[in-house]
This record gives C-alpha cells, structure tokens and sequence, in this order.
C-alpha cells in the first residue's frame, strides 16, 4: 500500500463494502460432494439389521480424487478412502476397523454398531451454496484464511491494516542503547506498545522519544498526524509542570475527553489531531508503565479493532474466586494484575500479582489475568467472585 487513505476514506469503503459483489469463487459447496471420513467400506445403510451381522462382498475401490464410477447391488460394498467421494447411492461407511474379512473381498460388519449416514460428510455440511462464509468485519484468522482458499477464493477485500505512529514523551526517558544517567529511566513504553500493535496486526510507525518541550512535542504531533490513521504517545498527560501533550492536542485539534475514572490510568486523553486535511485520533496514554498497558488492552486495543473494520467482540470475562482482600473504593473501575489457577473442585481462583504500583512492570509479566473490579464495586472480601479478563 503506498497511498495512506483518511480515516474517512475508510469508514466510507467500509459502507461501500459488499460481499455480494465479490468475484464468485470456483467451489460453491463445502465440502463439493458426500464423501467418507473413514477409510474403510462404503455401501447401503438400509441394509443393516440391528440383530445380524451383515456380509458385503467388495467389488471396488474409490480412492480420494479417484472416484469408483460403477453401479453396487444388493449385497455388495465399496472399499472408499477418507475423502473419496461416495460412490452413486451409498450412504454409509463402516470403518476398516469396525468390520472384520470374513472371506476374500468379502467383509462383516458385526450388527448394531452403525446407523445410516455414519462417516459420511454430508456436501454443503461446512458451507451450503448461497451461503456467507465469513460476515463483514470478520478478522482473516488463519481459520478464515484456510476457509476461504477450501472454497477456492484466491482474493479477497480488506480493510488496509491501520498505521499507527506512537512515541514515549519525557526528558527523563532514555532510549535503548544511550547511557545511564540520574534521575533517568530507559523507555519500557515504546516497547510495550510496539508489541501490543503488533499483535493487532497494526502498521507502526517508531518515533523515539520526544522531550518535554512543547516546540518539539507539535512537530512530532504534526509529523505522526501526517503519515498515520492514530498516534500513541505515553506520558505528559498529567498536570505536572512539564505535561504538554494535552494542551498541544488542544492547540493542534480538540480533547474528545481526559481523566477516566480508572486505575491504573486516570490520566489518559483522548481526541484528534489535525494536519491539513487529514486527521488521526491520538491516545495520550499516562506515563507509567502499567497504566499504558491496561488504558492499552481497555480502550486503544478496542478503538483500533473498530477502526480496522473488526465487527469482533470483546474478549468475554470469566469469573475466578479471589483468594484476597482487594481493597478497593467505589466510584472507579480497578484492574489488579492477577494470577489465574484452577482449584481441586474445577474453579477459577486468581490471586494478585503482589505490588500493584502502576510503575511495576513485572506485575504485567507475572499476571496470566486482569482482575476487573467494576465501577460500582467496594473491596472484595476473601472468597468473593471478581471478574478477570486473561491476558
Ligand atoms: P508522566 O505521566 O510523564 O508524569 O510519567 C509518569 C511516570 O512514568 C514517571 O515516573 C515517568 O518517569 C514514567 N515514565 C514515563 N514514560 C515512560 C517510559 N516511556 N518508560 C518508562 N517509564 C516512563
Ligand atoms: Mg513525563
């Protein structure tokens, strides 16, 4: 892809989108004909008998992608490979294992193991003609790449992957590679957010680190804005004396909304910025490490998935037993790292990761799970069910 559409360029393709219109692929059934999903003898299921074993003599061989074209009578069957198409007006198939040759090309299928139909795909089972197969917005999984070439469909339409530009702010914040001094910290976001976008299958763009300098910030805000669809930055969005990125979103766009009744990550900012005639959604993440990752995973994984065209939804919540107190005040939706486990009775148990400190990292490569302690919630007391959401 060369050019790099607007987001409205995308929301208007995305309308414009008809599966209907797509080229008609070659197999239009799935799977295109009855066939055995057994090796084993292929023949009429009418004739079975719940009380008596039942002799068929063998009189052929279908092979899968070499047919058996003859005529089978009363008494006779067919030896038939998985995926060979069922010779003409049988509809069962007895696996090889099941029946036992009672005398040369003759075999014996001992009674009441089968019913008519048995190891026989049906044509259509996975795909009836006419039928969708995937629905607009699904995400081309490796399922859904495999299903779409098993109907023969060399190309389809997407929606382009998003670009998306993302820098660390602070004049604290050294990039790998420079060395140490006081009073700084190495850039744990531009990594956490690299790996995050990457596996939403975003474009990304790197660049750096900016300091706390307003000059600098807008030329970084103008440079992303005019080469991605969104920009994450993490950092400044506090009300620290060197926290510009909120009013640089101000100056060069507007804050659709700032300060999220959440923790970690109650500073975050959301809006757009303005580039000419373009425009990219900013996610001014917070400075600490593991509030990037949660605001992340709870709205910017989202938000990008929406923009891609995704119709998927969210990943469900399980409930998992909370062998802790966690404090907790109403009034703000929590997420504590957790350690999810399966008890001697089969249920879900989480414990916390330990520090819960929105600055330690670790607490995330612990956690197998976010605890999810909703808005309206006190502290749950030992024993109580508490939403998670595996990571
Ligand atoms: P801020 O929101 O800019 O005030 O930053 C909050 C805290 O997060 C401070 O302790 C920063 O040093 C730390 N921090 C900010 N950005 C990063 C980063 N990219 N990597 C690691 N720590 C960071
Ligand atoms: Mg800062």
């Amino acid at each position: 892809m060369t050019h790099s559409p607007s987001l409205a360029d995308i929301a208007a393709k995305l309308e414009a989108y008809d599966p209907q219109a797509l080229p008609a692929s070659e197999v239009l059934k799935l799977p295109p004909h009855d066939n055995s999903a057994m090796d084993g003898y292929a023949f009429h299921g009418s004739a079975l008998n719940k009380a008596q074993a039942l002799s068929l003599k063998v009189v052929g061989t279908a092979l899968a992608g070499k047919a058996w074209q003859g005529q089978v009578q009363e008494g006779e069957c067919v030896k038939i490979m998985t995926g060979a198409i069922m010779p003409q007006g049988l509809n069962t198939v007895v696996p090889q294992e099941l029946c036992k040759m009672s005398a040369e090309n003759e075999i014996e299928i001992p009674a009441g193991l089968l019913q008519v139909g048995d190891n026989r795909r049906l044509c259509g089972e996975d795909i009836m003609q006419g039928k969708a197969a995937l629905h607009k917005g699904a995400l081309i999984t490796p399922a859904a790449a495999g299903l779409l070439a098993s109907l023969g469909v060399p190309r389809v339409s997407v929606v382009r992957r998003l670009r998306v530009a993302y820098f660390s702010t602070g004049d604290e914040i050294l990039s790998l590679g420079e060395s140490p001094r006081e009073g700084a910290v190495y850039d744990s976001n531009r990594y956490t957010v690299h790996g995050m976008l990457q596996s939403l299958g975003c474009e990304m763009v790197d660049m750096g680190v900016v300091k706390d300098d307003p000059l600098l910030l807008e030329q970084a805000f103008n440079q992303a804005a005019e080469q991605a669809d969104a920009i994450i930055t993490s950092g400044g969005v506090s009300v620290g004396e060197a926290d510009f990125t909120k009013a640089m979103m101000k100056k060069l766009g507007d804050v659709v909304f700032w300060k999220i009744a959440m923790r970690p990550g109650r500073p975050m900012a959301v809006g757009r910025i303005q580039k000419d005639n373009r425009s990219a959604i900013l996610f001014g993440l917070p400075g600490n490490p593991v509030a990037v990752m949660v605001t992340f995973l709870a709205f910017v994984k989202p938000a990008l998935l929406k923009m891609m065209g995704s119709s998927a939804s969210p990943e469900p919540m399980m409930r998992a037993k909370t062998l802790e107190v966690l404090r907790k005040k109403p009034g703000r939706t929590e997420y504590q790292r957790g350690l999810v486990s399966r008890n001697a009775n089969g249920e879900l148990e989480v414990v916390t990761t330990g520090n819960q400190g929105s600055g330690v990292l670790s607490s995330m490569v612990q956690a197998n799970a976010l605890i999810v302690l909703s808005h309206q919630q006190g502290t749950a007391q030992l024993g109580d069910w508490v939403d998670v959401l595996m990571l």
